[in-house]
């Protein structure tokens, strides 16, 4: 499994953990990125985080690695995608109208987005994790987390 899948599954688990410590408004992500073993992710959200919030973001995601839940990958219909989980596939920036099918990534009780990306088959692919810096943009509203796996 490439570093670049790791990473990019790891997005998957810390936006889920983003959402579980500061809630819905957070629920938006705004854009992500990957290079190597660091990955980054941008949530539309009104404030910065506390430090504790950030350590538990981390320990959440962590936990999360370490349960190895298997990764569901679903590809359907959009209409059928909307039905069962409504705008909680979507990002902040709208999918075309054009595009009618979707592959989507679901961790049941955590994530779910439509994402056309590789995944690797559970959580604990993953491997360790550390946050390393988060940026809060007042001007714009979005949070930035940046991590990188624990080789
Ligand atoms: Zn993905």
């Amino acid at each position: 499994m490439s570093v670049e899948t790791r990473a990019h599954t790891a997005l998957h688990v810390v936006k889920g953990a983003i959402v579980k410590v500061l809630g819905d408004g957070a629920k938006w992500s705004a854009g992500a990125s990957v290079d190597g073993s660091h990955g980054r992710i941008t949530v539309q959200f009104d404030r910065k985080p506390t430090d504790d919030e950030v350590r538990m973001i981390e320990r959440l995601a962590n936990e999360k690695i370490r349960e190895d839940q298997p990764i569901e990958v679903h590809v359907l219909s959009r209409v059928d995608a909307e039905a069962r989980w409504g705008d909680l596939i979507y990002d902040l920036f709208p999918l075309p109208e054009r595009i009618t099918e979707l592959q989507v990534f679901h961790l049941p009780g955590w994530n779910v987005n439509a994402c056309n990306k590789e995944h690797t088959s559970s959580t604990g692919g993953v491997g360790e994790l550390l946050i390393t810096k988060t940026r809060f943009r007042n001007k714009k509203q979005l949070l930035e987390v940046s991590f990188d796996l624990v080789e």
